[in-house]
């Protein structure tokens, strides 16, 4: 194991991602090893993560390109350029008609960032907020009395399987963009986007899309092709509200040092890979190291 003295603000500020966020809030000890235990190892980027990174790079080529055509040949160069599958191929259509139906929708949009990096300090805990926003988009809107009125969305794009408890977990996310956001340049986000190339509604019958829908303030496009959906929700302030303990809970979890092992034998053994590190642990074999490294 690698050994580290680790104190965040030892060398400087405590820098947190969305990521590194959304860790310590699924275990903070998986952070622990993460960020501090194991910080060398690393795994291997899996095919799907891979694939979602290029997806993204299409999904920019969409939002920053002017007319289809041009969109295309873009996009079909990068995917030839990446060596993409076949099948992913589709990925830039598919893209290109979200795009469209979500300008016949809400309007024509201004981009206002597009996988653009970000960084602004939080005074209040004294740490450095870190993302890399897939999209900011400004949309008008012209209510029945004739006044118009401005609304910026947050936009991620999620490939891959999509469910409730993702998108449960994405709006999480976003709201560490929306306070991210808000520090760096005081825009304040009024919806979030979420882009789902993947998602075939007729696989899930429909249910997911009639379910969103038919709650206020939200909205789903469908792509012409077989799949990709855009889900657009007014941001509820209860998410912000909920999302904001979490956050407090989370910064003063990390600058006291706080790395309790959460442990559950469905997820460890599933999904974590440090698994084999907090086993004997928990069978009584081994002492805390968090404890260790701290004395
Ligand atoms: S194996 Fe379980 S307890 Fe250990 S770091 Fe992973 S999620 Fe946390």
């Amino acid at each position: 194991m690698t050994q580290t003295s680790y104190n965040p603000t030892a060398d400087g500020l405590l820098r947190v991602s969305k990521s590194s966020f959304m860790l310590y809030n699924t275990c903070p000890r998986k952070y622990w090893w993460q960020h501090i235990g194991l910080p060398d190892i690393r795994e291997p980027p899996t095919p799907e993560m891979i694939r979602g990174t290029n997806i993204h790079k299409i999904a920019e080529a969409v939002l920053t390109t002017d007319g289809a055509e041009k969109v295309r040949k873009k996009a079909y160069k990068m995917l030839k350029d990446m060596d993409m599958h076949i099948t992913d191929m589709f990925m830039d259509e598919t893209l290109a008609s979200l795009d469209e139906q979500i300008r016949k929708q809400f309007g024509e949009y201004e981009v206002i960032m597009c996988e653009e990096k970000i960084s602004a300090l939080d005074d209040k805990h004294n740490v450095m907020l870190v993302g890399s926003l897939d999209g900011v988009l400004r949309f008008w809107h012209t209510d029945d009395e004739g006044n118009e009125h401005e609304y910026i969305a947050l936009v991620e794009v999620k490939t891959g399987n999509w469910s409730t408890g993702k998108l449960g977990r994405t709006r999480r996310e976003l709201c560490f963009y929306t306070k991210l956001l808000h520090h760096h340049s005081g825009l304040m986000p009024t919806h979030f986007l979420y882009i789902t190339p993947d998602y075939n509604p007729q696989q899930d019958a429909y249910k997911m899309v009639d379910d969103f829908r038919s709650k206020k303030n939200k909205h789903v496009v469908q792509s012409d092709i077989r799949s990709g959906v855009a889900w657009m929700e007014r941001i509820n302030p209860r998410s912000i509200n909920a999302f904001m303990k979490a956050y407090d809970r989370t910064i003063e979890g990390i600058q006291s040092l706080d790395f309790n092992i959460r442990w559950n034998d469905y997820y460890c053994g599933q999904y974590c890979s440090y698994m084999v590190q907090c086993e004997p642990e928990m069978m009584g074999l081994a002492d805390d190291p968090t404890k260790e490294e701290q004395g």
